[in-house]
């Protein structure tokens, strides 16, 4: 148990669990309605001190994320997911914008080299399974690397609907605290932010890629098309699995 969470009062919980899930609930209540920029200073400096870290895709919309962040600790963790099948694109700009922005603790986590020869040798299991392939390339990664932090920040948002339309700022899943402090900016906040900040955008959005995946399950979507809705295209799959199975 990580320092965090040994900091609840317990007394009026059934478990540890339970305890975490009132103490992301009263998170919730106190910093909700702040700004993102008060929300990344109370996660990062007060609340999960040392113990936090940020997940970024570097996809179309994560530099804003990432320059609010870098202004409250251009040092917090940013732990980044190479699974191996990013667009030729991706890492450029993942350089380049980490760079731009001074964040200096950058990380490139990785899926296994054992269990990818094990369980894709020919790099196809997305082809077959992308659920199996997300967790390879995706989730355990992710698991060992957050093993040692007791919460991470996300760049979700409520407006890129299904399961992420009723996201709360604090919340606590499997057994991290997650820290959303954009959840509630729409298109156009997001947009006002580019502009007002001069943020360079992923190469790949002028093409129409609104999200940005590894290349085999991403496409571009159509004007008034959802967000996400190019991710794993003709699939009832919609998340990865970093948030669902967790
Ligand atoms: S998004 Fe596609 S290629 Fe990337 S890990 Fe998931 S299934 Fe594999």
């Amino acid at each position: 148990m990580t320092a965090a969470l040994k900091a609840f009062d317990l007394r009026e919980a059934a478990s540890p669990e339970e305890a975490a899930q009132l103490h992301a609930a009263a998170l919730d209540a106190r910093y909700k309605d702040d700004a993102a920029l008060d929300i990344l200073d109370a996660a990062i400096n007060r609340e999960f001190k040392g113990e936090i870290a940020l997940v970024s895709s570097f996809g179309a919309e994560s530099a804003v994320l990432l320059h609010l962040a870098a202004q409250v600790a251009p040092d917090v963790p940013v732990l980044f997911i190479d699974t191996g099948k990013h667009f030729a694109q991706t890492p450029i700009y993942r350089r380049q914008l980490a760079k731009s922005l001074g964040l200096t603790n950058v990380q490139d986590i990785k899926p296994s080299a054992e269990e990818l020869s094990a369980e894709d040798p020919n790099g196809d299991l997305w082809k077959r399974d992308t659920d199996a392939c997300c967790t390879l390339r995706k989730v355990r990664p992710l698991d060992g690397a957050l093993k040692n932090y007791a919460a991470w920040i996300t760049g979700r948002k409520q407006f890129h609907g299904g399961a992420r339309v009723t996201l709360p700022t604090f919340e606590f899943k499997g057994d991290h605290f997650k820290v959303n402090p954009i959840v509630r900016w729409d298109r156009d906040d997001i947009e006002t932010y580019f502009a007002r900040h001069d943020l360079p955008k992923h190469p790949l959005v002028e093409q129409g890629f609104a999200s940005i995946g590894c290349w085999p399950c991403t496409h571009p979507v159509a004007s008034g098309e959802d967000t996400r809705s190019g991710r794993w295209r003709g699939q009832s799959k919609t998340e990865c699995g970093i948030h669902t199975m967790r």
